[in-house]
């Protein structure tokens, strides 16, 4: 899609936190929060581990203790986080977290003086969508370009790496110099060849299930993200389209499948992604290294968000798929 068939926006999210409703990330915006709230919320980071040159832990809920302290912990970070991540949150390792923005306590500190958010943007700062339609239009042009080269309604089932094949449900057989998948790794009911240690690796993968859920209310916000700490709402986030998707109506939440109130009986439209979210487990860098060095070996290629296990993002994986066919092409 051409440049100009896309609005190009500045990405605002807020947070409501104890009464507060706040810019994103937290420790840039605490200056928004009540003046008695501010002072509560230094001191706490003033006390924090990594202020006191304590050691990095290994565990993610052990790191928000030691990056933001107890008060943006308890009433912010580790709700919000298990409403995301659900009951695999004590399992999340802290290697991933090198892509949030660093702010220090005396950026923090100065932020509240000078009433202005201060450090580093987080990413995605800016974002593009299409002028019309939704984002899917996207991916419905790609699929469009090739189309003879693409079997829709197709479920893949194995994978023999000794004789190079693919088998389908169907119990069609494909075989080909190079495998590239996509497909989430426990999905497979055959991975033939594969050392049996690989395949116990897989087997410890974690990924999360959300339910995207619409509500036709205009919510009166100029967000496109709002995030909601409060345990006693299902949903973590809610996405406001207006803001971004021109002539759209409502708003859409986005809920752990572990956190969804049966008793909700709206007919609104949701739609479930079963593969929603990989998680960054402590054990998954080792795992996933290890599992698609040997891949690479018998040219089997792990790719994108769930051939690699990463929380990419589409442009992220489309990048990566542009470079791999490079590198494929050049052999
Ligand atoms: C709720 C939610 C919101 C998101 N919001 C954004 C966003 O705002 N911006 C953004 O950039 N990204 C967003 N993402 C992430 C984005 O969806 C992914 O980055 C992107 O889809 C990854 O592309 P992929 O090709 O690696 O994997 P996928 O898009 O997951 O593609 C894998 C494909 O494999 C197919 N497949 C699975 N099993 C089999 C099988 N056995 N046989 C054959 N085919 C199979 C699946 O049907 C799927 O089509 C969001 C994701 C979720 C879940």
């Amino acid at each position: 899609m051409p440049e100009d068939e896309w609005n190009l926006f500045s990405r605002k999210t807020t947070l409501h936190v104890n009464g507060n409703v706040i810019g994103q990330p937290i420790e840039a915006n605490i200056w928004q929060m009540r003046l008695e709230d501010q002072v509560d919320y230094l001191k706490s980071i003033a006390i924090a581990g990594c202020n006191l040159d304590e050691p990095m832990p290994t565990r993610f809920v052990d790191w928000i203790y030691w990056k933001l302290g107890k008060r943006i912990a308890d009433d912010y970070m580790i709700p919000y986080n298990k409403k995301m991540f659900g009951k695999n949150l004590n399992k999340l390792g802290t290697y991933w977290l090198e892509k949030l923005p660093n702010v220090s306590f005396e950026e923090t500190l100065l932020s509240c003086l000078t009433k202005k958010a201060y450090g580093k943007d987080p990413g995605h700062t800016q974002f593009y969508y299409p002028k019309k339609s939704g984002y899917g239009e996207l991916w419905l042009r790609m699929a469009e370009a090739i189309k003879d080269r693409v079997q829709y309604n197709s479920t893949v089932k194995s994978i023999n790496f000794e004789n190079h094949t693919v088998t389908t449900s169907g119990g069609n057989v494909y075989k080909s110099d190079f495998i590239i998948t996509t497909i989430p790794w426990m999905e497979f009911s055959e991975l033939s060849g594969m050392p049996d240690d690989i395949k116990d690796g897989i087997n410890e993968l974690e990924y999360s299930s959300i339910q995207t859920k619409y509500y036709p209310e205009r919510l009166n916000t100029d967000s496109q993200w709002v995030y909601f700490p409060d345990l006693k709402l299902p949903y973590h986030r809610i996405l406001v389209r207006h803001n971004f998707a021109p002539n759209s109506k409502g708003y859409w939440t986005e809920t752990n499948c572990e956190r969804i109130n049966e008793k909700d009986e709206s007919q609104y439209f949701s739609y479930t992604n079963k593969y929603a979210y990989p998680l960054n487990t402590i054990t998954k860098p080792v795992i996933m290294k290890k599992l698609l060095t040997w891949c690479r070996e018998h040219d089997v290629y792990g790719l994108g968000r769930w051939g690699e296990h990463s929380h990419y993002n589409s442009d992220v994986t489309v990048d990566l798929a542009m470079r791999l066919s490079e590198e494929l092409i050049d052999r």
